[in-house]
């Protein structure tokens, strides 16, 4: 009976699911209760390798091909946190990876846009999304450091890759009050910030430190 075993399994990733949105984000002090809600919501074991499944709801990041990793859980949920969605924004994700982060975003913004260097990568991340029916996104192959200029202004932009500096097409891109979420810093180790757009200014704030594959593109790390 393939059917009740698969519904088993499921049910079994639904309590995971729950079990890691108490034990790793709320008693860590994720407060947002849109972003708990949907992180108790998002099968985050199809967005990784098949054989990886039994590690989805797991404290760490997970590998997903091309030296790739999807983002421990407590990293989506500060960065998605950090954004203060309230549901009509239009947001930009640069690193699209698995896909996961884009799936929470697009949960909680009126449009989710993200960009991804890997061809491969933005395919099957594209064609998962729209089996587990999103349709308020779009993803595009490419450099992320350039952002996305046809789509622009966003109202929050998300970098989920480690950048040697705030690349300023990014920030360029930003609508007024908008937010920037990014790692900062040394090719193995980086600063969490948030830039704020405020006027003519840019408003920064440092949220602790954190580990990201690499940003490589034009205002980012170089090829090597
Ligand atoms: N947000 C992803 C995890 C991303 S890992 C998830 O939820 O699964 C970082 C991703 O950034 C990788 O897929 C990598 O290929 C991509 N990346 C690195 N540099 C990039 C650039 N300049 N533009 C777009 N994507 C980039």
């Amino acid at each position: 009976m393939p059917f009740q075993k698969e519904k088993i399994q499921e049910e079994n990733f639904e309590r995971l699911r729950r079990e890691m949105v108490h034990s790793q984000l709320e008693r860590r002090n994720i407060t947002d209760q849109r972003v708990l809600e949907v992180m108790r919501k998002v099968p985050r074991h199809k967005f990784v390798p098949e054989r990886m499944r039994g590690e989805a709801y797991d404290d760490h990041p997970l590998p997903i091909g091309k030296g790739q990793t999807i983002s421990q859980p407590y990293m989506v949920a500060i960065m998605t946190e950090l954004l203060g969605l309230r549901g009509e924004e239009r947001v930009l994700e640069i690193g699209t990876g698995s896909g996961y982060q884009l799936a929470i975003l697009a949960e909680l913004a009126r449009e989710a846009f993200s960009v991804e260097r890997f061809g491969p990568l933005a395919d099957q991340a594209r064609a998962r999304l729209r089996e587990l029916g999103y349709r308020n996104f779009e993803i595009r192959a490419g450099d992320g450091t350039l952002g996305w200029p046809e789509r622009a202004p966003f109202d929050g932009i998300i970098v989920t890759a480690g950048s040697p500096d705030v690349p300023a097409p990014l920030v360029e891109q930003l609508s007024e009050g908008g937010r920037l979420v990014i790692p900062v810093g040394e090719e193995r180790h980086q600063e969490l910030y948030r830039l704020t757009r405020e006027g003519g200014k840019t408003r920064k704030e440092f949220f602790g430190g954190c580990v990201f594959v690499p940003l490589v593109g034009e205002h980012g790390w170089e090829v090597g």
